[in-house]
């Protein structure tokens, strides 16, 4: 049993419990189709993937009786075109930085933890900076996940400028030779305007550093809030070319099925899933497991 599959049981048990109610019992009609897609939205896999999976079932069903077996290989068969393994994670820069954005609770800083955890298992001299300047619980929080990564970590004092920090840490990466660098910053989108200027600052400043810097800039999702991540993944695509999706939470929701239209609707590939607190729960995101997940 994977590890995406197994979190992803609360999403299946909402997914197929009432499913296998709606067909398996004889002709799939019109009416089966329209009660399904209400259940999949419901469900929360989506509006735009409840109507691909519902329309493919329109196509190969339509008017035949078949198995819950027959329905479910159709649907999985759709959920998987509909995704993409992402490109395997290659280091382009030395450092390679990586700019990590998202709204705050979304699990940004658990990620850079856990990323740091698993690049230092793999090799890798890791960095940490702390651009979440406005609050000092943050910088300490992310402080201690440094610590216990082993990871090297640059912070300021609350309140100074995270373009400041940002530059900083991206210098001494350089002077120290480290892989791979990564950037925690502000997820206050409250005052969006505001952040999205800030985020900007921090490109423009390392780029000073270096001009191919960022190398990748991952937006963090929690996978608990279903459609709304849709929605503030296309706000922040909108200020910047976002290179993936980290998807956390995805343990203990019965939401996991939103993936499939943020993958359905963002051509952003979804590099990373959480799947738990601990520090060795960040999977590398795969759709042959997640689907399994889903459907099995
Ligand atoms: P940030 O504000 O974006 O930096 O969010 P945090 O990293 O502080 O995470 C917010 C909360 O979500 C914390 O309680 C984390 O332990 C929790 N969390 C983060 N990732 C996961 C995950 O993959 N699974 C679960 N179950 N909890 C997570």
């Amino acid at each position: 049993f994977s590890a995406i599959k197994s979190g992803l049981a609360k999403t299946r048990d909402a997914l197929l419990g009432e499913l296998k109610g709606i067909v398996g019992a004889g002709k799939i009609t019109d009416e089966t189709l329209e009660e399904l897609e209400e259940h999949l939205i419901k469900a929360d896999v989506g509006v735009e993937a409840a109507f691909l999976l519902t329309d493919a079932l329109r196509e190969n069903a339509l008017g035949k009786s078949l198995t819950t077996e027959q329905v479910l290989d159709i649907m999985r068969n759709e959920a998987e075109r509909l995704l993409k393994d992402p490109p395997p994670f290659e280091l382009k820069g030395k450092p390679h930085v990586v700019l990590v954005i998202g709204v705050n609770g979304a699990g940004k800083t658990t990620t850079i933890g856990k990323l740091a955890a698993r690049l230092k298992n793999e090799g890798k001299k890791v960095m940490i900076a702390a651009c979440d300047t406005f609050r000092a619980a943050a910088i300490d929080q992310l402080e201690t996940w440094a610590q216990r990564s082993g990871a090297e970590f640059v912070k300021h004092q609350e309140g100074s400028d995270p373009a400041a920090v940002a530059y900083d840490a991206c210098s001494a990466a350089v002077a120290r030779g480290c892989d791979v660098v990564l950037i925690d910053t502000a997820g206050r989108l409250h005052n969006k305007d505001y952040l999205m200027e800030e985020l900007k600052k921090i490109v423009r400043v390392i780029k000073k550093v270096s001009p191919d810097m960022p190398h990748d800039m991952w937006l963090v999702i929690d996978g608990n809030t279903g459609q709304n991540t849709i929605n503030q993944t296309k706000i922040f695509n909108q200020s910047f070319p976002l290179t993936g999706l980290v998807v956390t939470k995805l343990d203990g929701t019965a939401r996991g099925g939103s993936v499939l239209s943020i993958a359905s609707s963002l051509q952003i590939p979804i590099r990373w899933v959480g799947m738990g607190e601990r520090i060795d729960q960040l999977v590398e995101f795969n759709k042959r497991d997640y689907v399994d997940g889903l459907f099995e």
